[in-house]
C-alpha cells in the first residue's frame, strides 16, 4: 500500500518479523502432528504448542492447563457461551450481555435464546458505558452466564469487567469477557480480573490470523461445539494450527516485554489525534470521549456530514461505520443512540505500535480534507 497510511490496527494488526520467522519455522520444522509422539516430528510439533500455551498463559497470567487454543476469538467466545450456557440453561436460565458488545459474542447469545434462554441485553449510555445498578438489578440468581468485553472495538470504551464479575460471582454467574482489542494494548490479568472465561486473538496484537485463546478457569467444565478427536483436553477437537499458533506465541512474548512501552506509545499519538481532529473538523464528535478507553483508538464523527466521508480518504486506510453492519451504521453507535446516517458515516482510526506522529497528522489533514470536500462538494479538488 505504498503512500497510505494503514489506520485500521482494530480490524487487523500488521504481524511482527517474529511472528513471521516462528510461523516459518513452525511450518518447515514444526508439521508432525502434535498427538504423534512415537516419534521425533510429533514431538516437535508437540512442543511449539507446549510453547505456544505457555506464551498465551504467561501474557494472561493463567496456567498453562487453563488455555484452549482455537482458530480466534469467535471460535473461542462460542465455544465459552454456548459450551457453558448450554449446560447452564436448565438450572440458571437467564443470560446477561451489553448491548455494544461484538456479534461473536451478541450471535451465540441469541442462538441460546432460541434454546430457551431469557436474554437481556443491558443498553449502554451515549458514551457507550454500561449502568452498573442496571447490571446489578439484571444479574440475578437465575442468571448463568453474564458476558461483557473489557474494551469496545469500535470505540475502544472500556468496561469494568472486574466489578461485573465480581457481582457475578456473588450472585452464582459466570462472567465471559471478550478482551480482544485490550490484548497487547493493557495488561490482562484474569486472576485479578476475576472472569471465568476470556477470549483473545492473535491478529489483534501483531500475531497472524487464525489463531485464537480461551482462557477458561480451572475446574470449570464446557461442553465442546466440536465433536472429534481428545486435542485440548477433547474441548476443542481437531488438529491445532500450530503455524498460527507459533506465529501467537511470539506474538505475546513481544507483548508481554512492549506492553508499558506500547500502551505510552499509542495514548501520546491517540491524544494528538484527536486534538489535531478537534482543531481542524469543525462539529467533529469522538464517540465514547467521555469513557475510559483504551489508547490508540478514535471512533469519529461528523453529525449531519453528507455520506460518504470514509470514500474521501485517499491516503488513509481506515474503517467505517458501515463495515460489518450491513449497512445501517455502526451498531455500537446505534446502541449509543448516534442517528443512523451519523453513525454509517463515522470513522474508525485503529492506531498501532509501527504509527508515528507524522502519520498521525497526515490522518488528521486527511479526515479534515474530507470533510470540508463533502461539505462544499464545488470547491473539492
Ligand atoms: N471480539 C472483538 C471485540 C473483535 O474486535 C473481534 C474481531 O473483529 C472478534 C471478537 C473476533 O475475533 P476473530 O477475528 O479472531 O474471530
Amino acid at each position: 500500500m505504498g503512500g497510505v497510511i494503514y489506520a485500521d490496527h482494530n480490524a487487523t494488526t500488521p504481524p511482527l518479523p517474529a511472528a513471521v520467522a516462528a510461523m516459518r519455522a513452525a511450518l518447515e520444522e514444526g508439521w508432525g502432528n502434535p498427538g504423534s509422539r512415537q516419534h521425533a516430528a510429533g514431538r516437535r510439533a508437540l512442543a511449539i504448542l507446549d510453547g505456544a500455551r505457555h506464551a498465551i498463559a504467561a501474557l494472561l497470567h493463567a496456567r498453562d492447563e487453563e488455555i484452549v487454543c482455537t482458530s480466534g476469538a469467535t471460535e473461542a467466545l462460542n465455544l465459552a457461551i454456548l459450551g457453558l450456557g448450554e449446560r447452564l440453561l436448565a438450572t440458571r436460565p437467564r443470560i446477561v450481555a451489553g448491548a455494544s458488545e461484538h456479534p461473536a459474542v451478541l450471535a451465540p447469545v441469541a442462538r441460546l435464546g432460541e434454546a430457551g434462554a431469557e436474554v437481556v441485553i443491558l443498553p449502554v449510555d451515549a458514551q457507550g458505558r454500561i449502568d452498573p445498578e442496571r447490571l446489578a438489578a439484571a444479574v440475578d440468581d437465575r442468571t448463568g452466564l453474564v458476558c461483557l468485553m473489557l474494551a469496545n472495538n469500535e470505540t475502544g470504551v472500556l468496561h469494568d469487567v472486574a466489578a461485573a464479575a465480581a457481582l457475578a460471582r456473588r450472585r452464582g454467574a459466570l462472567l465471559v469477557c471478550d478482551a480482544v482489542q485490550a490484548a497487547g494494548k493493557l495488561p490482562i490479568d484474569v486472576a485479578a480480573l476475576g472472569a471465568d472465561a476470556l477470549a483473545i486473538t492473535a491478529h489483534k496484537m501483531y500475531g497472524p490470523q487464525g489463531a485464537g485463546a480461551l482462557w477458561l478457569r480451572r475446574g470449570l467444565g464446557l461442553s465442546p461445539q466440536l465433536h472429534g478427536g481428545g486435542q485440548e483436553r477433547g474441548l476443542r477437537p481437531g488438529t491445532p494450527n500450530l503455524p498460527g499458533l507459533a506465529g501467537f506465541a511470539a506474538a505475546c512474548a513481544a507483548a508481554r516485554r512492549e506492553l508499558p512501552a506500547r500502551a505510552a506509545h499509542l495514548a501520546a499519538l491517540g491524544a494528538r489525534l484527536e486534538a489535531r481532529a478537534r482543531a481542524l473538523i469543525p462539529g467533529v464528535v469522538i464517540h465514547g470521549a467521555g469513557a475510559p478507553r483504551i489508547p490508540g483508538t478514535t471512533m469519529l464523527g461528523v453529525p449531519g456530514l453528507p455520506p460518504g466521508w470514509l470514500a474521501t480518504l485517499a491516503t488513509v486506510a481506515a474503517s467505517g461505520g458501515s463495515t460489518c453492519s450491513g449497512g445501517h451504521g455502526s451498531p455500537v453507535l446505534r446502541a449509543m443512540g448516534v442517528p443512523a446516517a451519523d453513525a454509517l458515516n463515522a470513522i474508525r482510526i485503529g492506531l498501532g505500535a509501527g504509527s508515528t506522529l507524522d502519520e498521525v497528522e497526515a490522518i488528521a489533514q486527511e479526515l479534515a480534507r474530507g470533510a470540508a470536500a463533502l461539505r462544499r462538494p464545488a470547491d473539492a479538488p
